[in-house]
């Protein structure tokens, strides 16, 4: 795996510098996102017509609920099972409803290929361990859920891969951190949780050498999509926003065709495959994405707004306020902004606790991108595993809450979140 892996580590980009040409920069911020783009479909309507090869007439995908496929003779059987993703031999292989799911993301993120997941968490072991072997180096960001960083910290660790952490908000700090020859991978998310901080995504894109990887659940394909700055691969929890209703637990990792065909190599023996049922959800979820990510982020920028204003927040954190200190870059690289807010409120945990009891719309849960509004301590959820100093470092204070917004009434929202926060 070490030697195919490294079939792949080359430098992409093209500049003297090693970087992209300020044409091909200027080029990236010109991308306008899922809108009209010349002859092309907008992103919202490839939400719908993406994904159907596998479907025949039927408007939505079979769901193929089977683990096997009956084979023909020996050598039939010998040519499914060493065929690449072989489709109807096994379902941990490949299944035709989970490759519909995967089809539409690729297309969305304009990848040539994507691989689906049991899970978010599923995906990046997947991708690290196909990638990454003992002796190699990583380079991740601080700010980010606290699973991939303690993923990076403890299996990582175990296996002889060491990490370097950077400040991912600063550009420069990923290329500056990457030691040439050994440096495997470049881990970054944005926007990142819990805080929203976003990546400069044309400066992760021109660090060359390593492979980099870049978790875009909070933004979703339709937020942005980091392939077209030279990134290798975007990787989703599509259990959050792809799959919308907090029923099925999903991830996915899109990019170019030889990369997704080696981690697949290794992934059908790490066994994270995804489910054809979860998958069906998630491709249910990416028919409906654009309306819903619309609404949710129109709703979260008023919330923002209104929660500035309430005397018991200290501060909110939101990249669609102007008085963001990245409004500029989320303006330049998000075509749809957030859909969560998170704010941080005066009367640290006890005003938490409070908060969270005196709820009665909202509700104290972990996950985001569904229907329901949820309200998440991270302290005490998502970035539970972190030292207080590590929290400290990221800005996760005892009084910071973060608001996954859903398709409720945006006034009813705005009145119960307010109702709650003691002042
Ligand atoms: N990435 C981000 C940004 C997340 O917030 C999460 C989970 O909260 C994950 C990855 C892990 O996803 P999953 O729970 O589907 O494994």
């Amino acid at each position: 795996m070490r030697a195919e892996a490294s079939l792949f580590c080359r430098n992409r980009n093209s500049s003297a510098e090693g970087g992209p040409t300020d044409s091909e920069r200027s080029s990236l911020r010109d991308y306008p996102g899922p809108t009209m783009r010349g002859e092309e479909q907008s992103a919202s309507t490839r939400a719908i017509t993406a994904g159907r090869s596998q479907q025949g007439a039927s408007l939505t995908p079979p769901l193929w609920a089977t683990s096997t496929w009956q084979t023909g003779g020996l050598d039939d059987t010998r040519k499914r099972a060493t065929g690449l993703r072989a489709e109807q031999f096994y379902s941990r292989y490949a299944n035709p409803t989970v490759r519909a799911f995967e089809e539409a993301v690729a297309d969305l993120e304009g990848a040539e290929d994507a691989l689906a997941f049991s899970s978010g968490m599923g995906a990046l072991a997947s991708v690290v361990f196909a990638l990454c072997s003992t002796g190699d180096h990583i380079v991740a960001q601080r700010q980010m859920y606290a699973g991939t960083s303690a993923f990076l910290l403890g299996p990582c660790a175990r296996m002889g891969i060491d990490v370097t952490w950077v400040d991912g908000t600063t550009p420069g700090e990923f290329a500056k951190a990457v030691i040439p020859g050994r440096t495997m991978l470049v881990v970054a998310e944005s926007p990142s949780n819990p805080r929203l901080d976003l990546v400069d995504l044309v400066d992760l894109g021109a660090v060359t050498g390593p492979f980099t990887v870049i978790d875009s659940t909070f933004a979703t394909p339709l937020g942005q999509q980091p392939i077209r700055y030279g990134i290798d691969l975007v990787l989703h929890s599509a259990t959050k926003g792809i799959s919308g209703h907090n029923d099925a637990t999903l991830g996915v990792v899109a990019g170019e065709r030889d990369l997704i065909a080696s981690i697949w190599s290794y992934s059908v023996l790490h066994g994270a495959c995804a489910s054809p049922f979860d998958a069906l959800n998630g491709l249910r979820g990416i028919r409906t994405l654009a309306v819903r990510q619309r609404h949710q982020a129109a709703s979260a920028a008023q919330i923002a707004r209104a929660l500035q204003g309430h005397a018991g927040v200290a501060a909110v954190y939101y990249p669609g306020l102007e008085s963001h200190p990245q409004y500029a870059l989320a303006t330049e690289q998000l075509s749809m902004m957030p859909t969560l807010v998170a704010v941080d409120l005066a009367g640290g945990v006890d005003s938490a606790r409070v908060m969270l009891d005196a709820l009665r719309l909202a509700r104290p849960a972990t996950s985001l991108g569904g229907p329901e509004t949820l309200v998440c301590h991270s302290a005490t959820s998502t970035h539970v595993s972190l030292t207080p100093e590590d929290q400290a470092a990221i800005g996760i204070t005892d009084g910071l809450l973060r608001i996954s917004v859903g398709l409720e009434d945006t006034d009813e929202i705005i009145a119960d979140l307010s109702q709650a926060i003691p002042v």
